[in-house]
């Protein structure tokens, strides 16, 4: 295990680019004020102070001044290495930010949604944990609802088993060479790249290698909607994680 952990850099990608329409907000949520600071910071500094050794942050083109001067400048983050411009979908971000990657020797890699600001130092380390025991593992939690399929008519479909449902979040770890690869090839394969929600799917699509399922914690919430901006800043307030305490 030590061998393994010593074998190669760790790196994380951390994901901001895209809109976040469903949080109807003028200022992008990755960018929202929390406690005082942009939400973005929130992960950034977990990755900073934990084993990861590079960052690779990816954020809209037009936002990439901004975020080396307010972000990575302004907060001190002397990991991130570089800030890659996102692309159209989640996937196209995610492929640049491993592409920026190439070539450094990297031999794990974490996937973040910039969006979940309620990641610790122990979910990242059972993450890559898990990376280098599995090769591919995501960070997820059993559904606590009862999960139905919809017809196109909103009619209740089909009913799936709740004791076999996970809510997969982010961290999602991997081999720096399986993810990689599993990226170029989808990118090459335009009838895969429909509905691509996740970095696991792509593993799962394009190589034979298996997916682990790691339990994590129902409090690290994709902040999507206005709502979950209210649940984020209590849970960093009970955290005592808050910049500025309100
Ligand atoms: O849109 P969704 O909620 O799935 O986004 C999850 C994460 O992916 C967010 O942190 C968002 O900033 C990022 N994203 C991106 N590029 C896109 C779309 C989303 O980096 N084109």
């Amino acid at each position: 295990m030590t061998m393994e952990k010593n074998a190669g850099k760790t790196a994380a990608v951390v994901l901001a680019a895209g809109r976040g329409r469903r949080m109807n907000s003028q200022v992008q949520k990755q960018y929202m004020e929390l406690g005082g600071r942009p939400l973005i910071t929130y992960a950034l500094e977990q990755f900073e102070k934990s084993r990861i050794d590079r960052i690779i942050l990816v954020a809209g083109e037009e936002e990439i001044p901004y975020c080396r001067r307010e972000i990575v400048e302004a907060y001190g983050f002397t990991k991130v290495c570089g800030i890659a411009a996102g692309g159209k979908e989640r996937y196209h971000s995610v492929r640049n930010g491993l592409a920026a990657l190439r070539g450094q020797g990297i031999s794990h890699v974490l996937i973040h949604d910039g969006a979940r600001p309620l990641l610790t130092e122990q979910i990242i380390e059972d993450a890559l944990e898990g990376a280098e025991r599995y090769e591919a593992c995501v960070i997820a939690v059993p559904v606590k609802d009862t999960i139905k399929i919809a017809d196109g008519e909103q009619f209740a479909a089909e009913t799936p088993r709740r004791d076999l449902l996970w809510q997969i979040q982010t961290p999602q770890a991997f081999s720096y060479p399986l993810i990689s690869r599993a990226y170029e090839k989808l990118m090459s394969r335009e009838e895969y790249q429909r509905g691509v929600t996740d970095d696991a799917m792509v593993v799962e699509a394009m190589t034979d290698r298996k997916v682990k399922l790691i339990m994590g914690d129902y409090r690290n919430i994709k902040v999507t909607t206005p709502e979950d901006m209210i649940l984020a800043e209590a849970f960093l307030k009970a955290e005592n994680r808050l910049w500025k305490n309100i």
